[in-house]
């Protein structure tokens, strides 16, 4: 039987960690929703973090390892269990090569690459989170991903510390091994690199930057995409006609194609609220909760459903539902 008294008394034993009893979820995600866990758990050693793990199996503890919060909607009531963040940031140059800890804000990574004149981040400029979480759910845009620039990834499978080539990493849209195997912690990855003119480089990314900034602004309380594009090829034949060729990019259609012709633009619920310049973006206007966000997202899968007969996947994960982490 968990008891969160114990557990605290195990991971006091731990140097270089960090805990925060009781912290509230909605302060460290961008949806700024969710109801305390029973402890927050910082570390930036990966002998630390892996001994706390082992403390927290040890105790029978709940708990999930979570980044920046970008990508989360945390239950009103919270998490029961313990929330840990790998905080190590470092990234190193090596050649064409950089490696990142999962700490390391995405966007610090984009910034490190570009002024070295390493291109093949320039396009997730702006994806706000951190590197593990960008690996644990391939992140991209503008037609690029960050698993084509991964070269190997190391993570700690619970026992060990592991290192898998990016074949081994079962990258595809927005998912990767990492998603399916949650008791996986990404510590850190590679990155492989072409030469490039850094200021161009920097000028793509500003670019990037610019438009993003219109279409989320910094302060936006949101996860930015709430569901996934549909690959075309995988969307039944019924629905597959329905779709002009020009909204098709790169072989998927947006999610906010469907979304846009249910009625889901402008759509409200308490505190929550569907852009009315976007059917896929939901955000918080300061007093929303997770209560009222569920139900805006299962209307909208229902209605897709529905009309079209296809299945809305959410890119956002769930902490503290019954059928999230
Ligand atoms: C305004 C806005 C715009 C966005 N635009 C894009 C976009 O263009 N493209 C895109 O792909 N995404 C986008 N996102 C979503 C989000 O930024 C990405 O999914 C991001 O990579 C999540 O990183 P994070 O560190 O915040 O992860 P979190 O939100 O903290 O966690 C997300 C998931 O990753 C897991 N995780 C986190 N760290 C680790 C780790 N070290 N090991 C194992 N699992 C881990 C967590 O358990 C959780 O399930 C956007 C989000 C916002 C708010």
């Amino acid at each position: 039987m968990y008891s969160t008294e114990e557990t605290l008394a195990r991971l006091a034993g731990i140097p270089n960690i960090q805990v925060t009893p009781e912290a509230p979820l909605s302060r460290y995600t961008r949806f700024g929703i969710g109801g305390p866990c029973h402890a927050l758990v910082d570390s930036g050693s990966a002998e630390s973090f892996a001994a706390a793990l082992i403390a927290l199996r040890a105790a029978g503890a709940p708990f999930v390892v979570v980044g920046g919060g970008t990508n989360l909607i945390v239950a009103d009531e919270g998490f029961p269990g313990m929330v840990l963040r790998y905080t190590a940031n470092r990234l190193l140059a090596a050649g064409d090569r950089v490696s990142a800890g999962s700490g390391a804000v995405l966007d610090d990574l984009v910034d490190f690459a570009n002024e070295r004149g390493l291109r093949g981040v320039e396009t997730l400029a702006g994806i706000p989170g951190w590197t593990g979480g960008a690996i644990y759910g391939n992140a991209g845009a503008y037609g690029h991903s960050i698993a084509e620039r991964v070269r190997t990834v190391r993570f700690f499978d619970g026992e060990h510390v592991r290192l898998f080539h990016n074949e081994q990493c079962e990258f595809q849209y927005r998912e990767s091994i990492f998603k399916r195997r949650k008791d996986w912690i990404v510590l850190s990855a590679e990155f492989q690199f072409d030469p490039s003119d850094p200021a161009e480089l920097c000028e793509t990314s500003a670019g990037i930057r610019e438009v993003r900034n219109r279409k989320f602004p910094p302060s936006m309380k949101c996860a930015g995409s709430i569901f996934k594009n549909f690959l075309h090829s995988n969307l039944p034949p019924g629905a597959a006609s329905l779709v002009p060729p020009d909204v098709i990019r790169d072989g998927k259609v947006p999610a906010a194609y469907f979304l846009e012709q249910v009625g889901a633009k402008g759509l409200r619920r308490g505190g929550i609220h569907v852009a009315d310049y976007h059917a896929n973006l939901i955000y918080n206007t300061g007093d929303g909760n997770s209560a009222d966000l569920r139900a805006i997202i299962l209307e909208l899968k229902a209605r897709v459903g529905d009309r079209f007969g296809i299945h809305a996947e959410e890119e956002v994960q769930y902490i503290g539902f019954d059928y999230g982490i």
